[in-house]
């Protein structure tokens, strides 16, 4: 790991190194920090008084970092310890807002790079929205539902008193969906005695969620594709589009881009990839991930004879247009975005958070090819949540039409301000420079106005 990146200017390098030294060993924290503050070159040139009054610096440190033990036990009757985290990012603009990821792999810093990301995602959104995530290394896979209740109750045991619907709103993210978010709800909601419906967004539809919500992340990332190819008279009908994953953002990524006239020709878990040239069957799709909680190689079996199965292989060698990872971060590095620009690929737009390497981006960038970063083309998810927020607030509940309309309405929103923050600096069609740059002087104006807190 180099001590930092070459983009940094001069100016903000201090405060990169004191992120690196302060953090040790958070690679993935340090490759979000390093992503925004090589954006942020030109901007603290027109507004020197971000340096001055080290926005910069207070911004890469979390307002509150909470870590937790969470005590369950397993069916078999064995004590089992995980870890849980919460970091409350940013409170500029909004309560803490961000998802919880439950997966083995989590430790402080994934959660840490996910909350500083988050942060400008949502204030891209232009809704009252700060920055936080949360999650736990716990592994839902494999495990029953009684196991997971158990989990979820411990979980919210502790993290209820940090909570609140106008202080921190968790949602889903990876492993977190309806079943995870109805047992933390039924935990808050007991431990307070409150029907408080704003503490949690992502809720089933009869209990306070939002229609349009399961949907919003993978229906945004594919709306905002679609302003990317507007915006230089492409469309995305008639494509080959491949998409990473198949959880909930694959899932309506594949059914969004499909309607818009695209064939999806391919999607992933982490076992291997299939390849329909027929184009992926939503339906089968779900039924075999969200209901059965099943493997890739089922969705090969069940079309028997017209589908591939690739074990283990990348997913970004199947040949496309519009290539758009939804599974997790890293998962698309330098290598594999040289084969798909070999490949001919023309659009690329983030469903999962930071699933390209930053090689893989400069790659795209220099050949080309138009790349929307996640923070952007994801941000329908978190955007939702936040119109989940507003029909609980007002006790409402509005029609699918209604909250769809008003997603499409903000990634058309979030597209114009990124297009036209890159076009005011000069640096016209770069999309990462545009959202970090936008999102950042939301953020920044709100902090300094608010003075040092
Ligand atoms: N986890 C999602 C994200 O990465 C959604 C967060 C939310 O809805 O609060 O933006």
């Amino acid at each position: 790991m180099s001590s930092h990146s070459a983009r940094i200017s001069s100016t903000l390098k201090g405060a990169y190194e004191d992120v690196l030294r302060r953090n040790p060993g958070e690679h993935e924290f340090h490759q979000s920090v390093d992503e925004v503050l090589g954006s942020l070159g030109p901007v603290v040139e027109r507004h020197p008084h971000y340096v001055d009054e080290r926005v910069i610096e207070r911004l890469c440190e979390p307002e509150r970092q909470i870590i937790f033990r969470v005590p369950w036990t397993d069916d078999s009757g064995k004590v089992q310890i995980n870890r849980g985290f919460r970091v409350e990012y940013s409170s500029a603009l909004g309560p803490y807002k961000g998802g919880l990821r439950f997966h083995p792999s989590v430790l402080l810093g994934t959660v840490k790079f996910l909350g500083f990301e988050q942060i400008f995602k949502n204030a891209l959104t232009g809704l009252p929205i700060g920055g936080g995530k949360g999650g736990s290394d716990f592994d839902p896979k494999g495990r029953s539902d009684a196991e997971v209740m158990r989990f979820c109750q411990s979980f919210m045991t502790e993290l209820y008193r940090h909570l609140g619907e106008y202080t921190d709103v968790p949602a889903g993210d990876i492993g977190v969906g309806g079943r995870e978010i109805g047992y933390l709800f039924g935990q808050y909601k007991r431990i307070t005695n409150r029907y408080e419906a704003g503490v949690l967004t992502g809720k089933g539809l009869t209990w306070g969620g939002s229609q349009a919500r399961t949907e919003a992340t993978g229906y945004g990332t594919v709306y905002f594709a679609n302003e990317m190819a507007k915006h230089v008279d492409r469309s995305l009908d008639g494509q080959r589009v491949v998409v990473s994953g198949s959880g909930n953002v694959a899932i309506y990524a594949i059914e969004k881009a499909s309607e818009m006239g695209g064939t999806v020709v391919a999607c992933s878990d982490s076992s291997g990839y299939v390849v329909d040239e027929a184009g992926i069957d939503v339906q089968l799709l779900r039924d075999i991930k969200e209901v059965r909680r099943g493997r890739i190689i089922e969705y090969a079996e069940a079309r028997a004879g017209n589908v591939s199965f690739v074990e283990r292989g990348s997913v970004w060698d199947v040949p496309c247009d519009v290539a758009m990872p939804c599974a997790t971060q890293n998962e698309l590095d330098e290598a594999a975005a040289t084969t798909l620009i070999r490949n001919g690929v023309q659009i690329v737009a983030e469903g999962a958070n930071m699933p390209s390497t930053q090689g893989a981006v400069r790659a795209f960038q220099q050949a080309g090819v138009l790349f929307g970063p996640g923070k952007a083309a994801n941000a329908g998810g978190v955007a939702t949540s936040s119109l989940e927020m507003q029909q609980n607030a007002s006790r409402d509940s509005w029609s699918f039409e209604r909250t769809d309309e008003r997603l499409g309405e903000i990634m058309r929103n979030i597209h114009e301000s990124v297009v036209t923050t890159a076009e005011d600096y000069d640096r016209p069609g770069d999309y990462v420079f545009g959202a970090n740059a936008a999102g950042f002087t939301r953020v920044a104006d709100a902090m300094l106005a608010m003075g040092v807190i």
